[in-house]
């Protein structure tokens, strides 16, 4: 398989290069329910590795036919993170990309490790996955190698943050039955409300799991997305559709539903009929409504006046 996978074009990060830090096989500390892999025996270290001179001349090669690239990820076919020369591989990558950008996906697991931390402070964006808060939900959604748990990684996590510079981006993916309760999203809630990431991205199952398992409805996540402190910028990010009607907001309508949560383009364009984006744009022109970028996506938020 190839290190080097896309052009992507991503709506959050632009043009997106992946680089898969496992291409041969799947090497993983974590076996999730809803893995878009096959499920497979967790393993802490990887040992099928690429060299990082392999990695790096892949990169170049790419970048060279690609010009037009915003930004490098850093994936795995797995955990990227497992990658046991990753510091050497970032400043590599440094030293070649030029003004592209670079991201890491990790699974957290490894965040409460100083060598990781110091090698992940040199990327711009880092994206933490963190589906559960509490342990029990932990155990049955992310199914960890026995040397792994949750609360060191949340106390990496809020480590890492003191000292990073970029934009540092939760995931949270949910599951039917799983994590769409209200304990777990206020447990959730109240540690992002210590850690304040620059952006939440809350979705759930968009591709086949490898386990038994079911999405939750894009109307379930908005429930969801509102049990949030409104603090927090959570971007709702699914392929689902919104299965009811588009709702039809009157200027009220939409400054108090933009006063709960801050909503993304996508939400709007989801969630507003025509005649409401029109009353959302006249909002902006009377200058009650504003736009921020948080991690590459817009919010729009309602200004204090
Ligand atoms: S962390 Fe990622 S690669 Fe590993 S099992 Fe979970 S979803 Fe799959």
């Amino acid at each position: 398989m190839g290190i080097i996978f896309g052009p992507i074009n991503s709506r959050r990060f632009g043009k997106s290069l992946g680089v898969d830090l496992s291409p041969n096989v799947k090497q993983c500390n974590f076996d999730c329910l809803y893995c878009e892999l096959k499920g497979a025996k967790v393993v802490d270290n990887q040992s099928s590795i690429v060299s990082v001179s392999e990695i790096l001349d892949e990169i170049k090669k790419a970048l060279a036919s690609h010009k037009d690239i915003d930004v490098l990820t850093l994936t795995a076919n797995g955990e990227p993170t497992l990658y046991p020369y990753l510091n050497e591989l970032i400043d590599g990558i440094n030293k070649i990309k030029g003004s592209v950008k670079t991201l890491i996906l990790t699974n957290s697991s490894t965040i409460n490790k100083p060598e990781i931390q110091k090698a992940l402070a040199k990327l711009d964006s880092v994206k933490l996955s963190l589906d559960c808060a509490t342990d029990r939900c932990f155990k049955k959604l992310d199914r960890a190698s026995k040397s792994i748990d949750l609360e060191s990684i949340k106390k990496g996590i809020l480590e890492f943050k003191k000292h990073f510079m970029g934009d540092l981006l939760i995931e949270i993916l949910f599951v039917k039955g799983i994590n769409d309760n209200s304990e777990e999203v206020s447990k959730l809630n109240e540690f992002l409300l210590k850690l304040k990431p620059t952006r939440v991205d809350i979705g759930t199952i968009d591709r086949p799991p490898a386990y038994d398992i079911k999405p939750i409805s894009y109307d379930r996540l908005h429930e969801l997305s509102l049990e949030f402190d409104k603090s927090l910028n959570i971007a709702i990010a699914t392929k689902q559709p919104n299965q009811k009607a588009k709702f039809d907001y009157s200027k009220e309508e939409i400054l108090k539903t933009l006063s709960l949560r801050p909503l993304t383009k996508e939400d709007i364009d989801t969630l507003f009929n025509e005649a409401s984006i029109k009353r959302l744009k006249e909002l902006e022109a009377e200058g009650k409504i504003k736009h921020e970028l948080k991690g590459g996506i817009e919010f729009y938020i309602v200004k204090d006046i």
